[in-house]
């Protein structure tokens, strides 16, 4: 097996379990690293998987592409949400959207094909292409200071050799939304030349500032290209539960289901019970995260200056922070700021070689420990903003 050596450590999830380490030793530790919701798994959720345990069935293997009740659940979701049109056996359950993604870039690359990536991108996707196929060529094409996305540059990137292109909106790490321009864009690049769009949607349920978000599958002329990816981790705060799914063209969907079926079989079967009851129940509790976010954003416009926040959070709960004034490299600003003022964040360069001028801040702590943060945040980077002009 090739390990290549861009297949290094999460160091997102490095930082976070330094935060963990000291909030054991009582230090409390502002949390605005990781990329989890503050609030519990909902109760309605736990419950319908609870007794799901007691049934037979949902603890024996079952089908790989997951049960048929979910994959409906999921086809009339995605109608509502997104405005697709999917059959559920264009969909596969995954044990979290990590293993969608995955299987994406496994049933989609061969050697020597092209990969677009975004970057900065997710700290897993560089991984993952690489571990899926270790002799993809990926080419990495900046977002612009605004975080949108260059299409002339884009343009100039297709070969011959582009197999996918990978995009995520709402995005990890910097918030942003693609509009429905530059979705047209790609989608008629990606028609013309024949290429597959692996579109991760995972934070699509929130979007609380008003842009609409705009997902590649309703796009009828992208059928046979499109595979979006999301799951249940963030909107319904179950990450430790692992489930996601894929949605793709069939031939894809049944590679997708042999790698599944002969390394995994299935995902658990009273995890896809939650899931379903995920999907059918109460959603009161993404109103209140939703309109939490609109609060936190408000308070970093107000602490933080437009050179260092250049675009505010659109949706997802991450934003990217320029702190190049600071001098520091984004590791020592994530160590010092931990080390100073007791609150985790992550290093712009953990998304991408080119970022180690940012740091992205989570926002999932509650509204008044969030404004603490930030307020401890914004004279942080005034310190060594002065010490920095010194030099
Ligand atoms: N895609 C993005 C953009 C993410 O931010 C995450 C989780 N942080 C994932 C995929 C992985 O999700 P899961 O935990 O469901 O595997």
């Amino acid at each position: 097996m090739i390990i290549r050596p861009e297949i290094g450590e999460d160091v997102t999830m490095e930082f976070a379990s330094v935060a963990r380490e000291m909030n054991k030793k009582n230090i409390d530790i502002i949390s605005f690293g990781l990329g989890e919701p503050d609030f519990s798994t909902p109760k309605h959720i736990i419950d319908a998987s609870k007794k799901a345990l007691d049934k037979d069935p949902y603890r024996r293997y079952s089908n790989p592409l997951g049960l048929y009740e979910l994959r409906k659940e999921i086809s009339i979701r995605e109608k509502r949400v997104n405005k697709n049109e999917i059959n559920p056996e264009n969909i596969i359950v995954t044990p979290g959207v990590k293993q969608a993604l995955f299987l994406s870039l496994l049933s989609t690359l061969e050697p020597e094909d092209e990969i677009i990536n975004f970057s900065p991108s997710y700290v897993c996707y560089i991984p993952d292409i690489y571990l899926a196929e270790p002799n993809a060529v990926i080419k990495n094409i900046k977002l612009k200071n605004d975080f949108t996305i260059d299409i002339d540059e884009l343009k100039n990137n297709i070969t011959d050799k582009t197999k996918v292109i990978l995009i995520n909106s709402p995005h990890n790490p910097t918030g942003k939304m693609i509009s429905k321009i530059e979705r047209d864009e790609i989608a008629k690049i990606a028609i013309e030349k024949n290429i597959y769009i692996i579109s991760d949607e995972i934070y699509d349920l929130m979007c609380f500032s008003g842009k609409e978000h705009f997902g590649f599958g309703s796009i009828n002329e992208l059928k046979d290209l499109i595979i979006t990816v999301n799951g249940f981790s963030k909107a319904y705060s179950m990450t430790g539960w692992r489930i996601g799914y894929a949605i793709a063209p069939a031939h894809l969907i049944n590679t997708m289901r042999k790698i599944q079926l002969h390394t995994n079989t299935n995902t658990c079967g009273f995890i896809q019970m939650g899931a379903i009851e995920a999907l059918r129940g109460n959603h009161s509790h993404l109103t209140k995260f939703n309109s939490e976010l609109i609060e936190k954003v408000k308070i970093m416009t107000k602490y933080l200056s437009k050179d260092v926040m250049t675009s505010p959070t659109e949706g997802g709960f991450f934003s990217f922070l320029n702190i190049s004034k600071t001098g520091l490299s984004s590791n020592a600003f994530s160590a010092q700021f931990i080390k100073e003022c007791r609150v985790a964040t992550s290093p712009g360069i953990a998304f991408g070689k080119e970022w180690d001028t940012h740091i992205r801040v989570s926002l999932i702590e509650n509204v008044e420990r969030f404004r603490k943060g930030i307020v401890k945040l914004a004279s942080f980077i005034s310190k060594y903003e002065k010490i920095n002009k010194r030099i």
